[in-house]
């Protein structure tokens, strides 16, 4: 009873039966009306011919005697008397009807209480029969309160009844494929719907909700399955990321245990080269623990903003200067190019400070003595503003291009590795500057030099 199919089916058929049964009301009731009317009109025609025979036959002998056989003659002749069609109705009233006549005294001469004096309450009713403007008697015709119908009448009212019912039967059937058809077209988008929500529910990205029936139907489905592809990555992000951290803590860890191992052995000399060696390594670990903290916070946008309007330029010029030391060791001339007041954006100081130090460590460490790195600021489009960092270094390979911004991503495994990077810094930096509202991107030619860029809003 709980189904849907079950309930709209019995809805139709509710629904079509008490129409039916309101239909049939009225139709047998304006039928019964219409016989009504026409047989009471008919009555009184009857009457009044009646009446013109008794004033004849009054007149013809100037008494009522006798008069019994011309009722009875004229009663079964009035009443269905050369009507035509009319003939049949009139039938109807014969042996229903009373009829009764009364003198001019008021004393009845026939019909019930004959010889009896008519009650003043019936002759008020009675037609008067007059000859040459005198009353001559009482004419009272006294139908029953409900008119019977004749066979033909009856079989008219049986028919139609019976095409009601037929009616009725038909609607059913009809009521109940239409709710079994539409129930079943509205139900089984639902049940297609609950086996995707179910299968999701198990884990089983393969399955997806067909987008078929309603357009609400369609749209739910829609939503689930976009719901569905949007857990499916989060799960294959969160697997990724476990095992790119358990692959990148393997081989420190690694190289920690087997040192240690060899020391303990006595293979390696306990020396403090050694030590030193093993010490890096720690704090290669440390930073990489730091910086997958980091990264975690910012791809689930938990990271501690404070956006604010700030001056981009001058956080560039500051920048260059706390990187100055380092360049100038490495031979290289850092200078920041931009005009001075540009716009402010909208976003946190500290945040944009780390970007830029993300993107200077990597220019710095790509690009050989005697070369440049650039700062830039210049408007960008829709008021945002366009920074850059731009070396003319050792420049990337295009098949690495499309994959430096994901995490553990190194174009020179070896060389990242001994350089001490740990593969995460710009996939830190385009967390925090998507988080600041921007986007981050790089042109670069191998052998030229790479520009690094991000864009970031204007205040609001
Ligand atoms: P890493 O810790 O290895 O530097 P990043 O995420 O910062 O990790 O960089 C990913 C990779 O992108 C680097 O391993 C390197 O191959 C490439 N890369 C980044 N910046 C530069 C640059 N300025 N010039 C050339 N290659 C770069």
């Amino acid at each position: 009873m709980n189904k849907l199919w079950v309930r709209l089916t019995v809805a139709f058929v509710a629904i079509t039966l008490l129409s039916i049964a309101l239909v049939a009301l009225l139709a047998t009731t304006a039928a019964t009306d219409q016989f009504t009317t026409y047989l009471t009109g008919q009555q009184a025609m009857n009457q009044a011919a009646l009446a013109d025979d008794l004033a004849a036959y009054y007149r013809q002998n100037g008494s009522w005697g006798g008069v019994d056989a011309v009722i009875a003659t004229s009663d079964t002749a009035g009443m269905g008397r050369g009507r035509g069609a009319m003939n049949g109705m009139g039938a109807a009233m014969r042996g229903a009807t009373a009829v009764t006549l009364a003198n001019a005294a008021g004393t009845v001469v026939y019909g019930d209480g004959a010889g009896q004096l008519l009650p003043a309450v019936d002759r008020a009713q009675a037609q008067i029969i007059a000859v040459n403007g005198a009353t001559v008697g009482y004419l009272l015709v006294i139908s029953p309160g409900r008119l019977i119908f004749n066979q033909a009448q009856q079989a008219f009212v049986d028919q139609l009844q019976r095409n009601v019912i037929l009616a009725a039967l038909g609607a059913t059937a009809i009521a109940i494929a239409l709710g079994l058809v539409i129930s079943r077209a509205l139900a089984t988008p639902l049940a297609d719907l609950s086996r995707a929500a179910r299968a999701f529910g198990r884990r089983d990205w393969s399955a997806r909700a067909n987008p078929t029936g309603t357009t609400e139907t369609a749209d739910v489905a829609q939503a689930l399955n976009q719901m569905a592809e949007s857990l499916q990555k989060a799960e294959r992000n969160r697997r990724d990321m476990v095992a790119d951290i358990a692959h990148e803590l393997r081989t420190p860890v690694t190289v920690i245990q087997g040192n240690l191992r060899a020391m303990l052995d006595g293979v390696y000399p306990l020396e403090i080269a050694e030590v030193a060696t093993l010490y890096d390594e720690t704090l290669l670990l440390n930073r990489l623990i730091d910086d997958l903290r980091e990264l975690a916070l910012a791809e689930a946008g938990q990271l501690h903003m404070n956006a604010r309007p700030s001056d981009a330029v001058a956080l560039l010029h500051v920048a260059a200067e706390r990187f100055s030391p380092i360049a100038d060791a490495q031979g290289v001339r850092i200078t920041v190019q931009a005009t001075d007041g540009l716009a402010q954006v909208q976003a946190d100081p500290d945040r944009l400070g780390q970007v830029l130090r993300i993107l200077l460590v990597n220019a710095l460490r790509y690009t050989p003595a005697g070369q440049s790195v650039t700062l830039a600021a210049v408007s960008g489009p829709a008021g945002m503003l366009r920074l850059s960092v731009t070396d003319t270094g050792a420049g990337i390979a295009p098949e690495d291009l499309p994959y430096i911004f994901d995490r553990f991503y190194r174009g020179d495994k070896s060389r990242a590795r001994i350089s001490g990077g740990t593969g995460l810094g710009l996939a830190i930096a385009r967390s925090l500057v998507e988080a600041m509202g921007g986007q981050i991107g790089v042109d670069s030619t191998p052998g030229q030099g790479s520009r690094f860029w991000f864009t970031l809003p204007a205040p609001k």
